[in-house]
Formats: C-alpha cells, structure tokens, sequence
C-alpha cells in the first residue's frame, strides 16, 4: 500500500471526551496521582501517567500522534518555536567534542546557530554545498555525528537527495536530521530515510501566521530520550508547546493536505508566468530547476512542487521597491516568514538570510536581488500576476 501522509493523518483522527468531535484542550500544566505510590512509580518510569506539562500535555501528544502518523514515524515531540524544535534535535545528538556536516543553505537561524553558537560548546560545524555529495562524503571526520539538512532549502530552493544522503549516514553511523518546513507532505524525509524530522509548524503546517511552534519526529527510543527527566535535552532545556496552541494547530493540521495543494498550484502558475517575462525565476517545479527530477523521484506527487518561489532582481533597491509596490497593490505582505494563506515576500539576503555573512550569500549563488516569495491561497491567481506585472513596470 501507498504512504499517503493525509490519509494517515485522518486515520489518526480520535473523538474527544464527551464525543466532541475535536479533542477537549487540556490547560493544565500538573496533573493529580492517587496515590503517591503512583507519582513515585511515574517518576521511576514504571507507570505511563501525564505528570507535568512541560514532558508531556494531552493535547501536545494528540497533535503529537497525528504528525508521526503523517510523517510515517513511531512518535514525535512538538515545541514552542521552529527554533526549539532544531536545536533540542541537535543538542540530544551532539555534545562537546563532535562535528556536525551542514547545508551551507539553511534558514538563516539555523545558520547562525552553527556558526555562531554550537563553537561556544565545542561543537564544530562545516558546511557543505548540499548536491554535491562528493562534497559531503569528503566533510566526514571521524568525531562527525550527524548530517544536517533542509529538503527544499531556504532561501536556494535546492533538493536534498534524502535517499542517498541517507546511504552515507548509514554507511558511517551518523543521523540524518532534515528540516522539512518548506514542504511537509509533498516529502516524507523519514520515509526516504532520514533519521529525525524537524518542522517549523509556525509556517505551512499551521498556515495562519497566529504563533511560532515546531515539532520533532522520529523513532520513539529518540523521542523518549529527549523528555528523560534526568538527562533529556527537551525536559530540561524546557521549550515545550502550550497546551491552547497545540489543539488550535492540531485543528489546521486537518487542512495542510488542501492548503498545500493550493499553494503549489497558485506557485506553479506564477513560475511558469514569470519565466514567460524572461525573470530570472527559482521553482523546483520548473524543467529549468536543476534538481527538478530529483523532486519529482521523492515527492509524494498529488501534493505539487510547494509554494515557495524566488526570482531575482538583481539588486536590492530594485527589490525592495518591487517588494513595496507589490504591498501597496495588495499582492501581499512585504513579511517574513511562510506558509500563510495571504503572499508574504521579503528579500531574503537582507532578511531571513541576514545571518549568512555577505561572501558567503555570493558563494551559494544568492543574489542581493533575490525576492523569496510564499505563495498564498488565492483563488483568482491570475489577476494576482496581472497586479505582480503591473509592479514590475512601475519599477
Ligand atoms: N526552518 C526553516 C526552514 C525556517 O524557514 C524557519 C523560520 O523561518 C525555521 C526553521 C525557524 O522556525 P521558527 O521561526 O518557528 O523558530
């Protein structure tokens, strides 16, 4: 039988108490034992009970629940933040001493956490160009623990070929940790073979801008050892998601597969436009994108090639006019961040990316010019371009 993450995510779907059909939000953040024989035994490990909030809530481990049955793992762990769901993931695998393989193209806080802040701890990174896995494979050091990585990445829009980069984790007993933000059910990382998948649920998952929230998933042995009272890096790091904001996500979760879909086709429509205007234009659902096949053999295709464009501009005056322009004609938001129902652009160089230093930005190849954009739910997309057109020639 097929995977079809939406079908095992509405398989996932429980009644709530008294058979409301969404589950009841438990605000609580301690919970009663009868006996403390039985609060003894919870602390032990010998008895599986909801303790206190920042472990576990029932609402964190019903939305929990739905997103490894949608990414096909035994568990996950949700979070506070995209941010804390990246770092928790990384500092339970790595501690003083080990060596971390990156995409040089990652979200510009990803970034500068491995450059600015894992060396502070003695952890070392270096970063790669992701395609090449010649590259890759020549980065391993014998303290190497783990490959890092994003399955479209921000801002390049370049594929990780998961199943190989896989091949190499395996081969050298490394994790493959891969950060699928950028296109939750369009790709299965772990089905592909990464070991961890971690999410900003601020941006498709969620779609409605309202919070930042992130999620680990993975097998339950990785998720167990994270929230250990004793020695977990999520119990004791602490950035657990609230209990409200996990059943209002565990609600928009049930329309990712329609919102994405949308998103895609509104983005394809674009890219094909905007090549017809001769713009310098960035989709890996385009034949011109190099790993086009590449995410065509990974997808699970009835979702489409994602939402997320870029185009360049060459310069960023030129883009940040366009950019407001744009904002004044109502294509969107001149924003960061993704995944929203409206368009959100911004100019990635001088934004999400500011972290990247400038000769590094030159060397992945992006531009000061470089508009990303988040492509919305409109349902008259093409009178979206013919606005997109109109801003062009007022630049
Ligand atoms: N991963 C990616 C690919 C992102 O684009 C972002 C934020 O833009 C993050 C992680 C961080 O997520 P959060 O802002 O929810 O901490």
């Amino acid at each position: 039988m097929k995977f079809d993450p939406a079908t095992n995510l509405f398989d996932s779907m429980e009644l709530g108490v008294y058979n409301g059909v969404n589950h009841a939000i438990n605000d609580s953040a301690t919970f009663a034992f009868d006996s403390g024989e039985d609060m003894t035994a919870c602390f032990n490990g010998e008895k599986n009970a909801f303790l206190y909030s920042r472990h576990w809530n029932p609402s964190g481990f019903q939305l929990s629940k739905s997103l490894s049955a949608m990414e096909g793992t035994e568990a996950a762990w949700v979070t506070s933040s995209g941010m804390a769901a990246i770092t928790v993931a990384i500092l339970q695998i790595c501690k003083a001493g080990d060596h971390i393989i990156s995409s040089v193209t990652t979200y510009g806080g990803t970034f500068a956490f491995f450059k600015n802040w894992l060396p502070k701890y003695g952890i070392d990174v270096s970063f790669v160009n992701i395609t090449d896995l010649d590259a890759v494979k020549k980065a391993i050091k014998p303290n190497t623990k783990m490959i890092y990585t994003e399955t479209l990445t921000n801002p390049m829009l370049q594929v990780s070929d998961i199943p190989e980069l896989s091949k190499i984790t395996k081969q050298h007993n490394l994790k493959l940790v891969v950060d699928n933000t950028f296109t939750p059910m369009i790709f299965s990382p772990y089905k592909l073979g990464a070991d961890i998948v971690v999410y900003s649920m601020t941006k498709f998952i969620n779609g409605k801008n309202d919070t930042t929230a992130g999620a680990i998933c993975a097998d339950i042995d990785f998720i167990n050892a994270m929230i250990d009272l004793n020695d977990g890096t999520a119990m004791l790091l602490g950035p657990v998601l609230d209990s409200i904001r996990a059943a209002n996500i565990q609600k928009n979760l049930f329309t990712l597969h329609i919102r994405m879909k949308q998103h895609s086709k509104n983005a394809m429509f674009l890219a094909e436009k905007f090549q017809e205007l001769n713009l310098k234009v960035n989709y890996p659902g385009l034949k011109t994108h190099k790993q086009h096949e590449l995410f065509k053999k990974m997808m699970n295709k009835e979702y489409g090639f994602g939402g997320m464009i870029s185009i360049d501009l060459e310069t960023s005056k030129k883009a940040s006019k366009f950019m407001s322009e744009m904002q004044k004609q109502g294509v969107g938001y001149l924003a960061v961040s993704l995944g929203y129902f409206k368009t959100l652009f911004s100019n990635s160089g001088k934004s999400t990316s500011s972290e990247v230093p400038e000769n590094i930005q030159k060397e992945m190849g992006m531009s000061e010019g470089l508009v990303r954009y988040s492509v919305g739910l409109d349902n008259d997309i093409e009178k979206t371009f013919k606005t997109i057109k109109s801003c062009l020639s007022n630049i």
